[in-house]
């Protein structure tokens, strides 16, 4: 199988702000013109990328969906990407939930005869709206999943099974891509879901879906190498280095030796969703060495085609879509973002270079300042005192103000102005927040208008974590995380 490099944009309506495509709400903003859609399969394509991801929402994976126009928008708008990509020579991918229906996000059991019935007619429905996808990925949960009336892992895989025929019979020039995420195969069989349950969304119970137990790991795990045979001819399994959030193969949590497995008789890919930004932690990042080191954990595990870079800032993280489109094409790139010793510039300063010639190619060196807050993903160290690192963002506000006027014309979205006040902004918040005596509310509502304010139009969502995203980046600025602070200082204290 050709190496797939796939950029996926998750545009969830948990993951909506400033810098993300709404493809939900007609009446909000940050809605994207398809010439703005054009223009990022443009800036992807010229990045390397091969395959373009989409998760087809709960929201729209319904009867509602189907019917409704914000539905048949979003059908129409997924066929122009599809048409601009094939002009590149890229796949789209769709990928959806076995089971999961609904801006409620319940879960529909394959169990129960009627709701069996209504998943494959909207796998049936929706592989017909989009008649020219070139992969369709089924996915298992997360949110949802089912443990009810006797529901398990292999309940997931036999079912997937069944719903790859319809597709391919709807689309016979598509590829099948069958995903393990979660301790595998994410909360079929383990989710809690109490004795009145109908299958809503809980976000109480999530966490049980990650509850890892290696009997249901090797036991479902087995039954899928026994399944794969009778999926259609070529289908390719995501499966990580690790049956964790973090894809991390650690202890009884080690999932290559599955990997290389799946590996003799079909094709595998990562599907390693914390190395680029985590969720909903909003910023312009920096996690390069992690990926690059993940890269190479792939290729000494198993024969891997590719993976994911997932973004939900498309319009802010360029760079590291940039960064983890190279982490495939060149796994020993270099990551730094000083010089390297053979004359090669580094992948950032790349980066910098082509979008603002010599002078942008010093940013690269500021960049990793912002990655200081930890994350899902991300095991971040503060090196700097306060004050070393209020000047730092200082210096970077200056260098980005110096630089207006001197960006290039390449394949961007948006446009290279536009990406250069934007770092700006935030490298104005970084050097506030770590200024003397910050006004935290200020602060805060800053951020909040520019990045999330969206939220403040939507009735109050299934799912917390943009609040939770903006108070916990302020209370980081507010804690003794820096150098010579004293509690917290165990890290940083080099
Ligand atoms: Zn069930």
């Amino acid at each position: 199988m050709d190496k797939r490099i796939i950029y996926y944009n998750n545009f969830a309506s948990h993951l909506l702000n400033a810098y993300n495509p709404n493809m939900l709400y007609p009446d909000l903003p940050h809605r994207w013109s398809d010439a703005d859609w054009r223009a990022l399969v443009d800036m992807a394509a010229s990045f390397g990328y091969t395959v373009l991801e989409f998760w087809l929402v709960p929201r729209l994976f319904c009867r509602e969906g189907l019917e409704s126009e914000v539905g048949r928008e979003f059908a129409r708008q997924m066929n122009v990407v599809i048409e601009r990509a094939a002009g590149h020579g890229l796949r789209v991918e769709l990928i959806a939930g076995l089971a999961t229906t609904g801006g409620d996000w319940r879960t529909l059991c394959p169990n129960i005869p009627e709701e069996w019935q209504e998943i494959q007619y909207l796998w049936d429905q929706w592989s017909r709206r989009l008649p020219e996808l070139g992969i369709v990925g089924i996915f298992p949960g997360d949110p949802g999943a089912c443990s009810r009336n006797g529901c398990t892992a292999e309940t997931y895989i036999d079912r997937s099974v069944d719903i790859a025929h319809i597709v391919v019979r709807n689309l016979p020039g598509a590829q099948i891509e069958f995903h393990t995420w979660g301790p595998p195969f994410f909360g079929w069989g383990n989710l809690y879901e109490p004795p009145d349950s109908h299958g809503e969304f809980r976000q109480e119970h999530q966490h049980t879906a990650w509850t890892f137990d290696k009997a249901r790991a090797d036991r479902s795990m087995t039954h899928l190498l026994r399944r794969l045979l009778d999926f259609p001819e070529g289908t390719a399994v995501a499966i990580n280095l690790g049956f964790n959030p973090d894809g991390n193969p650690t202890g009884e949590q080690d999932a290559r030796p599955w990997a290389r497995e799946i590996a003799k008789t079909n094709p595998i890919l990562t599907w390693d969703f914390s190395l680029t930004e985590g969720e909903n932690a909003i910023y312009p990042h920096y996690r390069f060495q992690r990926l690059f080191r993940r890269r190479q954990e792939e290729l000494a595990a198993a024969p891997y085609s590719g993976g994911i870079c997932f973004t939900m800032t498309p319009l802010l993280n360029q760079l590291s879509l940039y960064e983890a489109a190279w982490s495939f094409r060149d796994p020993s790139a270099d990551h730094r973002a000083v010089q390297v010793d053979d004359g090669r510039r580094a992948v950032a300063r790349r980066f910098f270079g082509e979008l603002f010639g010599p002078q942008g190619e010093t940013l690269a060196e500021y960049m990793p300042l912002f990655e200081i807050v930890p994350d899902w993903g991300h095991y971040a160290q503060v090196h700097h005192t306060r004050g070393e690192y209020h000047a730092e963002m200082q210096a970077l506000v200056s260098l980005l103000q110096d630089l207006r006027g001197q960006e290039r014309t390449t394949p961007f979205h948006p446009d290279v102005e536009t990406y250069r006040r934007e770092l700006l902004f935030f490298a104005q918040l970084f050097a506030d927040l770590s200024g003397p005596n910050p006004d935290w509310t200020a602060l805060r509502r800053r951020y909040w208008e520019r990045v999330y304010a969206i939220y403040d139009r939507l009735p109050q969502h299934v799912d917390p974590r943009p609040k939770r995203a903006t108070d916990s980046l302020i209370a980081f600025f507010q804690r003794p995380v820096f150098r010579g602070e004293g509690a917290g200082d165990g890290a940083s204290a080099r």
